[in-house]
């Protein structure tokens, strides 16, 4: 074997061993632990990171819990195992998911809640798209366009702290309007996993009860817009109803621009699936956070957060926000 030849294998075996665990500019694995892929968003998100990884040289376990809180566990025991340098976590419970973030730390491995907080544990990152502010820009659009009346509000699953923070966004704007007695909540009720069936459910029952004298949802997200739409559908009031969403789903877009949703909530989420592809690949590397954070208590620490803009979208800007950023096609959200 020439010299050459004897020199770069000897080069690349010490590039190698340079790749290890903790180092090198290759050889860094990040696991992705996602609770589901069900909403049209988490595909997205799950592309969009694995592609900013790989380009910064870092490779990406993904899974998937299908809503299940032991699976997801097992699932994160299982990328611990596998050697993963971040952990990155889309929880399906914000408490119980606590015990990943224990077993992570014990292995040596440092976590970042993506979206969703993990409650009750010494979480090191939270990166997500402002759930407080969705929940304003949801409700301000509501009081603007129905100041006084009947109002249902359909909140997401009891166990995702963003179901929480939007519904404290939400009544940050709506207090006042309660309170002066302009707006009487008929209806208070959270959608179990954040099911469109179980908005559905609940949009019906609040129909019969109240007489379908209702004139404005507060819906937290599209998914569960689209349960809200079917039922309002099922009583001709579908388009005559102000309903709100939020993630700018396909369906979503589509039905605002059959006037059927009123608005939903535009989160751009490159923004978001970049942001915590490079703090991973940077926390992987031992680097420090340049970041500028702010503090959000999760029960048991403050946690340092990066909270990303969102947009409030209706007819009269889709164009310009969703589609011009082509998060959605325009042929796709016009399609008859
Ligand atoms: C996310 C929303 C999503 C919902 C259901 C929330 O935590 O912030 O964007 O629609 O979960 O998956």
């Amino acid at each position: 074997m020439r010299l050459k030849t004897w020199v770069a294998l000897g080069l690349s075996v010490v590039f190698l061993a340079g790749c290890g665990k903790h180092g090198g500019t290759g050889g860094i694995k990040i696991g992705l632990s996602l609770d589901t892929l069900k909403e049209e968003r988490w595909q997205h998100d799950r592309d969009l990171f694995v592609a900013r990884a790989k380009e910064l040289g870092a490779e990406v376990l993904v899974q998937a819990a299908d809503s299940d809180d032991a699976r997801q566990n097992s699932q994160a025991e299982n990328l611990i195992t596998q050697g993963v340098n971040v952990l990155v976590v889309v929880p399906h419970n914000g408490k119980s998911s606590a015990t990943i973030v224990e077993s992570a730390h014990k292995a040596g491995v440092q976590v970042i809640a993506y979206d969703r907080l993990i409650r009750d544990c010494d979480l090191d990152l939270y990166v997500t798209l402002d759930p407080t502010e969705v929940g304003v820009q949801q409700a301000d659009y509501a009081v603007k366009h129905v100041p006084k009346g009947n109002y249902v509000l359909i909140g997401g699953a009891p166990t995702d702290n963003n179901a929480v923070l939007v519904r404290n966004g939400q009544m940050s704007v709506l207090q006042p309007y309660i309170d002066r007695g302009d707006i009487k909540i008929v209806t208070n009720q959270w959608a179990k996993d954040w099911m469109p069936v179980e908005a559905l459910k609940i949009m019906e029952n609040s129909l019969t009860k109240n007489k379908n004298q209702v004139d404005a949802v507060v819906v937290s997200n599209d998914g569960t817009a689209g349960g809200v739409v079917q039922a309002l559908n099922e009583q001709k009031l579908a388009g005559k109803v102000l309903v709100t969403g939020q993630d700018a789903d396909l369906a979503a877009c589509q039905r605002i621009v059959q006037g059927t949703q009123s608005m939903t909530v535009y989160k751009p989420l490159a923004l978001l699936a970049n942001k915590a592809a490079e703090l991973a690949v940077a926390m992987a590397k031992k680097q420090p956070l340049t970041d500028k954070t702010t503090k959000l208590n999760n029960g048991k620490i403050d946690v340092p957060s990066i909270l990303l803009p969102t947009v409030q979208v209706d007819k009269a800007n889709l164009d310009s926000t969703v589609i011009a950023d082509g998060f959605q096609k325009k042929e796709d959200v016009y399609k008859k």
